[in-house]
């Protein structure tokens, strides 16, 4: 289990050990040191070091660390022997695009029923997976013990929309809208606000230019 003690940082980069780890095991691969790890995944060794440590010493110097040991540790730390249900809310072209995006390729996590408010689609289904009816929303979580859910609506209802999935008893939100909802402490929110991602790089291409062309 990951608890609340593992930092943010720390448990955001889990996903990207396990992916490699994962890799190297299909390849064959036994036993890989930090260094190569921190090459791999662009990480530093240092930081690779310290993430690890906070599940125990589990690497052995001289050695390495051993990949299936360390892929079967983090496997159970992040729940990828378990099908975790997510539900998405808004099936507007970016809902769309992510109940098309195979999730279940990397992680064993699947978008297991979807909602909206237009009828043209409520009842339909959509690169396989139900659109229900919001008003079918507290059912269908419940029945199909889903705690987390995708954002995908317009910002001007995410606030309210939010308020609905706090009420039925979400325990984390994956918020596609620019809008920075509130909730209270007991659920987690992850932003990924991809305009924001985008002027952010075009930013910092255009700072990078300037640079160059006062070398
Ligand atoms: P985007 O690319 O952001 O998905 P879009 O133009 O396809 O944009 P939006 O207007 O952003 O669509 O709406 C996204 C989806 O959210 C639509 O399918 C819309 O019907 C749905 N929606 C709007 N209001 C609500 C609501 N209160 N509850 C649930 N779904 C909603």
């Amino acid at each position: 289990m990951v608890t609340s003690k593992i930092p943010h940082a720390t448990a955001k980069r889990l996903p990207i050990y396990y992916r490699y780890l994962h890799f190297l095991s299909d390849a064959g691969k036994q036993r890989i040191s930090s260094t190569e790890l921190a090459d791999a995944v662009k990480v530093d060794s240092a930081t690779i070091r310290r993430d690890f440590s906070y599940f125990g010493a589990l690497g052995k110097r001289g050695y390495g660390y051993d990949v299936d040991s360390l892929l079967a540790f983090f496997k159970k730390t992040l729940n990828q022997d378990q099908l975790t249900n997510v539900a998405l809310i808004g099936v507007g072209n970016l809902g769309h695009a992510l109940l098309n995006y195979n999730f279940h390729q990397s992680n064993n996590v699947r978008i297991s029923a979807a909602f909206d408010i237009n009828q043209d689609i409520t009842g339909t289904i959509q690169s396989s997976v139900p659109v229900y009816d919001m008003a079918d929303m507290k059912e269908q979580l419940t029945v199909q013990q889903i705690e987390i859910v995708i954002l995908t609506v317009p910002s001007s209802v995410a606030q309210q929309v939010t308020n609905e999935l706090v009420e039925v008893g979400i325990k984390g939100i994956l918020n596609f809208t620019p809008l920075r909802i509130t909730v209270p402490n007991t659920v987690r929110v992850q932003n990924v606000d991809l305009t924001n991602e985008l002027q952010t790089l075009i930013y910092f291409l255009n700072k990078f230019g300037d640079e160059e062309e006062n070398l």
